[in-house]
């Protein structure tokens, strides 16, 4: 059984507040695009196991895959041999979300093999366990985000764009770019609202593309800043950065444009993809 794991970007990603045990609030547009891990589940072998291209990926419980096959069995009181084979395309530590949507293949393919749905709230239970962006990947698409990631709202998809990916080999980790957020005095506008208003409108929403972690993550990722600027003169209708960073992406009407940009770039790494 084979599935596919997208990334995602985040569109727009206002933090709107704290809650009380300290964890950023956010307003946040989760879009699915066609950059994808291969995620292969076999039964067999002793127990759950694991086996990944990268050789720098741990392929024990700390793999959020393992997590999520063992978390599912455990809610259900299963039992079973796994194989699990991944295939990572995704940058590691990106801001694309990758280690969330493998975990998210493995409960779907567990899902088809045990006959559930998806939607059952145990699964979605055992999604959020895992990671706060791992039940935005059992839906797909495109997704307002709310709370701290996990209240979830699927919303048409956004047609007409091509996507450029680009990142160096800079890599700050997601406690550290919120650090930094916390250690910056001035925060920016909202503007999720304004996007989704836009979207509803069927109005340019490339003014509103934006993320409040940008330049916090350009402290630690000089690449940051660069490679925006390098999208908009490669002639990018917006440019953003992705999560907590470092990827970075363009947001094209021209699907030529998107194409020409991508090789002329320079950069480590270098994605043409379409929104999913
Ligand atoms: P996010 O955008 O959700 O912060 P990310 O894209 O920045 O995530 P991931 O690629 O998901 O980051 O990986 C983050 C960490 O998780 C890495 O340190 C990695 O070792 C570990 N990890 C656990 N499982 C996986 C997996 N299946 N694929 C990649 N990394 C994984």
């Amino acid at each position: 059984m084979k599935a596919n794991a997208y990334a995602k970007i985040n569109l727009t990603l206002d933090i709107t507040g704290r809650d009380e045990r300290g964890y950023h609030l956010l307003s946040s547009l989760f879009a699915e695009i066609s950059l994808a891990d291969t995620v292969t589940l076999e039964e067999g072998g002793n127990g759950i196991s694991l086996s990944c291209n990268l050789p720098y990926v741990p392929v024990d419980e700390r793999n959020l895959c393992y997590k999520a096959a063992q978390s599912f069995l455990r809610e259900f009181s299963l039992s079973g041999d796994f194989h699990i084979d991944l295939i990572k395309r995704i940058p590691v530590c990106a801001g694309l979300g990758g280690g969330s949507s493998d975990a998210a293949a493995v409960l779907r393919l567990l899902c088809d093999r045990f006959g559930l749905s998806t939607e059952d709230e145990r699964v979605l239970r055992v999604a959020a366990s895992i990671g706060a962006d791992v039940p935005f990947f059992l839906k797909g698409g495109l997704c307002l985000a709310e709370g701290i990631g996990e209240r979830l709202s699927s919303l048409p998809k956004l047609d007409g764009y091509t996507v450029v990916l680009a990142k160096t080999a800079e890599r700050a980790s997601t406690p550290d770019v919120y650090r930094a957020y916390d250690g910056l005095p001035q925060k920016k506008a909202f503007t999720t609202l304004s996007f989704l208003e836009a979207l509803r409108k069927g109005e340019d929403v490339t003014p509103y593309v934006s993320n409040h972690l940008t330049d916090a993550a350009s402290l630690l990722c000089p690449s940051v800043p660069l490679l925006k600027k390098q999208l908009l003169d490669l002639g990018a209708d917006a440019a953003e950065m992705s999560g907590s960073g470092s990827t970075v992406f363009g947001l094209f009407r021209d699907a030529e444009k998107a194409k020409t940009a991508a090789k002329n770039i320079n950069t480590q790494f270098c994605e043409v993809c379409h929104f999913m």
